[in-house]
């Protein structure tokens, strides 16, 4: 990555804008999603740069989903590529989860350089290229599924996606995980498990949680399933946001 020392305040910040960039100059990220950046980052800010113990507990209840599934799928877009490719990578092995390439601007080569891109962070199978499967409720490009994959989840971890799609993939009756930093967005609110986390503290904290998790049985997963409360995580993470304390978290 860029010379950027350790010790700077913003380190993480300035790490994940070189990694967008980055992915923009490699054909891996949409100039569109330079603007999603831009917009996950004045939430980050007011949210302070941490994860929330109400993202902690969301993530460890998304580690519970994806560890229950019979089919769990993440998704990857371009951001998401860039900023956390082998922690995709990490996670997928960690819930025994599908890797499925998605983009909200779907173009032929900008889908070969992800696949290839996560090939090289050791993924073994990269799906989304078979596209033969439809998401009902969105227009052709947009709905484009692998039949396989997505189409076939009951589970899906969908990072930073479009609020129409995170509505259209929760009308199908599938489990939706969403990791979005603005708990007001449509697509955390779609969402049976919203995040509200940067990707590149939730995507690890997720599979820290399936690790540990990963030999539970079924009623301790599904009694996390179970205490797991949406609406109370984004009014949690709302209330950090208003208020800039961690005992608005209370
Ligand atoms: P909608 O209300 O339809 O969901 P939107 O405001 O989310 O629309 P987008 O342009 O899709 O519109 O926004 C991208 C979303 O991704 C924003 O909500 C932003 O907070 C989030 N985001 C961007 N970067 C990150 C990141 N690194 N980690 C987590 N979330 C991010
Ligand atoms: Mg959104």
């Amino acid at each position: 990555d860029a010379d950027i020392p350790e010790s700077h305040p913003r380190y993480e910040s300035l790490l994940t804008r070189h990694r967008i960039e980055a992915g923009v100059e490699d054909g891996i990220t949409s100039r569109q999603g330079l603007i999603a950046q831009g917009r996950g980052e004045a939430f980050d800010y007011l949210l302070g740069e941490r994860t929330l113990p109400s993202a902690d507990g969301a993530a460890r209840a998304a580690a519970a989903h994806l560890l229950l599934a019979d089919h769990p799928v993440l998704s990857v877009n371009g951001n998401v590529a860039a900023l956390v490719p082998g922690e995709v990578v990490d996670l997928a092995e960690a819930t025994g989860a599908d890797i499925e390439v998605n983009l909200f601007n779907r173009t032929a080569e900008r889908m070969e350089r992800i696949a290839d891109h996560l090939r090289e962070h050791g993924a073994s199978e990269v799906k989304g290229l078979t596209a033969d499967g439809r998401i009902p409720g969105l227009d052709h490009e947009r709905a484009k599924v692998d039949a396989d994959g997505i189409g076939d989840a009951d589970v899906v971890l969908v990072p930073l996606e479009d609020g129409d799609r995170a509505e259209a993939l929760g009308e199908l009756g599938k489990v939706e995980v969403v990791i979005d930093l603005n708990p007001m967005s449509r697509s955390a609110r779609a969402a049976d498990v919203p995040i509200v986390d940067n990707v590149i503290r939730a995507v690890p904290a997720i599979t820290e949680h399936a690790r540990e998790l990963v030999d539970a049985d079924r009623e301790t997963l599904e009694g996390i399933v179970a205490d797991f409360d949406a609406d109370e995580t984004l009014a949690a993470a709302e209330r950090a946001i208003r208020e800039g304390s961690d005992e608005a978290e209370a």
